[in-house]
């Protein structure tokens, strides 16, 4: 695949939705946001395309550079898996893991730090739990001189240094959170000095840090519609790689923490579908530890524990909702895309959720097959494919099936050790837990 097969352009499904997502709401006034509103934590450019419909933006020439440094990344056909399955579906994978930071997170933290320079911002904060976002943008800081400051989720920062190593040597500085630099965080830790921190947290520090300075702002590795815009880049360099194989998805499949790797696969395709009146599925998996989507409410919520964030029209187990300790750290998240939720709700999405135990047995006959330790989110896609694959067989369909590698689990591997050992669980639904986020959920 040559480099000249690197889009020039993002896509956004926003021009082909049937309606437009219902509109951020300010999290104190519930008025709909305006531009001003997000000017303190986001650039310009971000929040432009957040509410733009233009169908193609065009990727900044300094962006396509450092995409070339991964991009295009492999389609590829697994064959073996096919073989091993015994179908006659085609199976077909999308590798994001070939990345340097091995996921698909580089797509956007590096368009962000470029629009974060050009407006001559200093520094950007920003949180995350196992590292895969911390990490991918403290490459994208690297690359483009801006200082990242990373607020990682305290068990995270104690139990998984290889992430947070890479971010340090990157030059990013990394801080346990709940940390004393904040007043969310000195809140917390007065409550509980023992604090293991949350995302929940994790976001209001970094959001509070980016409010109080000009030059400082804050980014976010999902869920936001420019996110998805810039994750794009995977669906639209697959739609030349399946013409260039001769082949068309009947189904693409991705898993959801906050929607970005699924979005960035399915939307070109679901924008060609609804274009050109295609009769692809689109199927999204969740863990049924976290399964906002296929038990959640559609609702406005916040993004963030302390409520400091707007308000999103999305599936939601409710802000204070705190998930399982399940191994795929990025699917432990309350919320849903905008995008992804709407396309649910329009039926143009279907929703599955599966329990952790037969994802990581589905990663393991994937490795057997084609030789990739997937990390625990991808896992979930994999049981997607394989369960389409499966089905495929039994109605004896030439299913072609396209899945999204999200990231290989090179960095993952205690998950392994601890499934190959017999100490991983499955979770009930948390049905009595969920109820009670939901309740503290505003009515706007
Ligand atoms: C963060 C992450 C996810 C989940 O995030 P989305 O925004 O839903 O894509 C999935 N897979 C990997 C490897 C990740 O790092």
């Amino acid at each position: 695949m040559s480099s000249n097969h690197l889009p020039t352009r993002w896509y956004n499904i926003m021009a082909d939705l049937p309606e437009l997502p219902a509109p951020g709401l300010h999290p104190v006034t519930h008025k709909p946001l305006t531009p001003d509103d997000l000017a303190a934590l986001f650039p310009m450019e971000c929040i432009m395309q957040e509410v733009s419909a233009d169908r193609y933006i065009d990727i900044p020439e300094e962006v396509r550079e450092i995409y070339s440094l991964w991009r295009p990344t492999p389609l590829r056909r697994a064959r073996r898996l096919e073989k091993m399955l015994d179908t006659p579906a085609k199976i077909f994978y999308k590798y994001e893991g070939i990345s340097p930071v091995g996921s698909h997170k580089p797509n956007t933290a590096v368009p962000q730090a470029y629009y974060n320079k050009l407006e001559g911002v200093k520094q950007i904060t920003t949180e995350t739990g196992a590292g895969q976002w911390g990490s991918a943008l403290a490459m994208a800081g690297a690359f483009l001189d801006i200082n990242v400051k990373v607020y990682m989720v305290k068990v995270s920062y104690n139990l998984k240094p290889g992430r947070r190593l890479i971010m340090q040597s990157f030059g990013a500085t990394c801080t346990p959170s709940p940390s004393t630099e904040t007043a969310s965080g000195r809140a917390i830790l007065d409550q509980d000095p023992d604090s293991p921190g949350s995302l929940g947290i994790a976001i209001s520090e970094a959001v509070e840090v980016a409010m109080g300075d000009p030059k400082v702002k804050y980014s976010l590795g999902s869920v936001l519609n420019h996110v998805l815009i810039h994750q794009s880049v995977i669906g639209e360099e697959a739609i030349e790689q399946m013409q260039d194989a001769g082949v068309y998805p009947d189904v693409v499949i991705g898993c959801i923490g906050g929607g970005s790797n699924f979005g960035g696969v399915a939307f070109p395709f679901l924008g060609k579908a609804i274009r050109e009146n295609r009769n692809t599925r689109f199927v999204a998996i969740e863990p049924s530890a976290c399964p906002k989507v296929t038990k959640g409410k559609y609702t406005y919520d916040y993004g963030d524990t302390a409520g400091l964030t707007p308000m999103l029209k999305m599936h939601t187990l409710g802000h204070s909702f705190v998930p399982p300790a399940i191994h795929a750290g990025g699917l432990r998240y309350h919320g849903m895309a905008p995008l992804v939720s709407l396309g649910k709700e329009l039926g143009l999405v279907e929703a599955r959720a599966y329990p952790q135990l037969e994802c990581f047995d589905a990663a393991l006959t994937f490795l057997h097959a084609e030789g990739i330790i997937a990390a625990p989110e991808t896992s979930h896609a994999i049981r997607g494919a394989i369960d389409e694959a499966l089905d495929a067989k039994e109605k004896g369909e030439e299913r072609v099936i396209l899945f999204n590698f999200s990231g290989h689990g090179f960095l993952d591997l205690t998950s392994y050790q601890a499934y190959l050992a017999g100490e991983l669980q499955d979770y009930d639904y948390p049905a009595e837990m969920v109820e009670k986020a939901l309740q503290e959920v505003p009515a706007v």
